[in-house]
């Protein structure tokens, strides 16, 4: 090693002294023209500047090669010079040591190719530009040394070939001593070889470090520069999350390593990589920005660890609020249930409803016409996928009626904070009187549930509403409501303010409706409201929202019956009313998928 580094220091001082020499005296020719040219021009132009640099550099460069190449040729004379079985000798020797050299750069690359430096604090490898692949060039370059100064490893090598020869053992004394008559040709030949494969190998590896590391140099400045700016590319990007689990919010979820499982809690642009970042489990590359693909990663709450279904999907939430049998689970069950089989036509969209259990749930409800128990608060989300890339989410959060009733509960409502809409049902079945009515009309044995008290309902969900948005009293706020007006297809609700009775009364006079059929919809449930007696919960209402609208629905259409599957009414309209609203970028999406059941499916 020790005469390598001579050998190769011999080289470079040669070198060295040569192009200094080359370079001083250009240097002094340059110096002599140009004080002519300064005594006669005090300023150099552009063509003097060119041929100054082309003088200084571009000649002196070729002076070098010059000199490389009178080396070379020396070395040629030398060789030609030779008797002709020397020479021989050396062409044989020289190609496996070629050979050598570049198998030993080439493996010394490949087995250190899976070597990362792993960051201190994180769960991530440094970035291959930024110190693994120092790492990486140091190790290789090492490894390739040692191959190259080994003559027993190669098999395409004289030395190789002599060190198997000279340590084989056979017990027949005749094979031995005849193959002894190989190993002397052989010997010479590997031992003219490593003399080339070590002399003209060492500078060769260390030419090709000095190029690496230099590009490793640049690229680790490239590197650093462009962090920043796919911080803020990232930053712009990402979209503000909202676990469905704790509703606290938050803009970096925590990922998940799709081949080992570690959690990364700051998977974004940095020192361990600008796109791509290399997990400590050292198999995988994981994507580091919104940009490169880092939502199709698994992802989890960083608050309560649990998990989300859309990363860096725009987030579009709507509180689903009613008392007990009010038919909350109902309405979301006839509404997923619909809004997937309006995609279903669509090119280049499909939608995932997450969690798959509780949408197994609604689906078994919308079929077979089975009672839904509510237990549970909920957030279910419908995940809108435009060529596989999660855009949007609608998250309709179910809201069980004792959280709005009572504020005692530890799992008070807190997405009332960040939603987008909310949808108040009201059962107008709550109401004693049009209980009475309908017994007397059907008799006794009527199958609907009865809702709780709406008044006191609609009271507790306005003061829990403040409470958790921090309103103080007087303070109105601009959310979009939806009040529902659920059991429409009830035959005494639904000669007051069903479909056909509001379009016959639009008919009968639209300028009082502002030629509006969903003003029609609108005040006719406003009037209908107050004759049952529901005149406060109007007024509770619009004493804090500006922004409400009425309708009437009936999420299974018919009176429930096991056996006996959904046919919904309306239920898509109040969703696609608070969309556009909330200018959501599936309003489009909803109201066409109005338009096509209203037309198509069930009218
Ligand atoms: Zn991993
Ligand atoms: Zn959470």
């Amino acid at each position: 090693m020790k005469k390598n580094i001579g050998f190769i220091a011999l080289i470079f001082c040669l070198l060295l002294m040569v192009t200094s020499n080359q370079i001083s005296y250009a240097q002094t020719e340059v110096k002599t023209e140009d004080e002519a040219s300064v005594s006669s021009k005090p300023e150099l132009n552009y063509t003097e500047m060119n041929a100054l640099i082309d003088k200084v550099v571009f000649q002196k460069l070729s002076g070098v090669i010059k000199f490389l190449k009178k080396c070379l040729l020396i070395v040629w004379s030398l060789f030609l010079k030779c008797p002709p079985l020397v020479r021989n000798i050396i062409a044989i020797s020289f190609f496996p040591a070629y050979f050598g050299i570049i198998s030993s750069h080439v493996i010394g690359i490949y087995q250190n190719r899976n070597r990362w430096e792993r960051h201190p604090y994180y769960d991530l490898m440094y970035s291959y530009f930024v110190k693994s692949g120092t790492l990486q060039r140091k190790e290789s370059y090492k490894d390739a040394h040692s191959l190259l100064r080994d003559h027993k490893w190669s098999w395409v090598s004289f030395a190789g070939l002599a060190h198997r020869l000279g340590n084989y053992d056979n017990k027949s004394i005749m094979l031995i001593f005849a193959m002894s008559f190989g190993y002397i040709p052989l010997f010479i030949l590997g031992f003219i070889e490593m003399v080339f494969r070590i002399s003209l190998g060492t500078v060769w590896l260390l030419f090709f470090n000095l190029l690496h590391g230099l590009l490793l140099l640049i690229t680790k400045f490239i590197s650093f520069a462009l962090i920043p700016v796919a911080n803020i590319i990232d930053k712009i990007i990402r979209k503000t999350q909202y676990c469905p689990h704790c509703y606290e919010t938050f803009y970096l979820p925590k990922f998940i390593c799709p081949s080992c499982g570690k959690i990364h809690e700051q998977l974004l642009p940095g020192r361990c990589g600008v796109l791509f970042v290399r997990c400590a489990c050292n198999k995988v590359f994981l994507p580091c920005a919104s940009f490169t693909g880092r939502s199709f990663l698994d992802s989890r709450c960083p608050s309560c660890s649990g998990e989300l279904y859309a990363a860096n999907a725009k987030h579009f939430s709507v509180a689903v609020i009613g008392g007990n049998n009010a038919g909350k689970t109902a309405f979301i069950a006839a509404l997923s249930n619909l809004y997937k089989s309006m995609i279903k036509h669509k090119r280049f969209l499909t939608i995932e409803i997450k969690p798959d259990n509780y949408f197994n749930e609604l689906h078994d409800v919308y079929h077979s016409g089975k009672n839904a128990a509510d237990n549970e608060s909920r957030a279910y989300s419908i995940i809108h996928e435009y060529w596989k890339m999660k855009t949007d989410n609608l998250v309709l959060y179910d809201t069980l009626a004792k959280y709005i009733i009572s504020d005692s509960y530890p799992r008070s409502p807190k997405y009332f904070r960040f939603c987008n809409g909310i949808i108040l049902m009201i059962d107008p079945l709550s109401v004693q009187h049009v209980q009475k009515e309908l017994k007397d009309e059907i008799g006794m044995e009527t199958r609907y549930d009865f809702s709780d008290d709406t008044n006191q309902m609609v009271v507790q969900f306005i003061h829990q509403y403040n409470t958790i948005c921090g309103f103080s009293t007087g303070v109105m706020s601009s959310i979009p409501v939806a009040v529902i007006i659920n059991k429409v297809d009830i035959e005494i609700v639904k000669r007051e303010i069903g479909g056909d009775v509001i379009k016959t009364l639009y008919n009968e006079n639209p300028a009082a409706y502002n030629n509006n059929e969903n003003n029609a919809k609108d005040q006719i449930c406003r009037e209908y409201l107050a004759k049952i007696g529901l005149i406060n919960v109007l007024n509770n209402i619009e004493a804090i929202f500006t922004n409400v609208s009425f309708f009437p629905v009936s999420a299974a259409g018919h009176v429930p019956k096991e056996g006996k599957a959904f046919a919904p009414i309306g239920v898509v309209e109040p969703v696609a009313w608070i969309a556009k609203k909330g200018r959501s970028r599936i309003a489009g999406l909803l109201s066409s998928g109005v338009k096509y059941i209203n037309n198509e499916v069930i009218l």
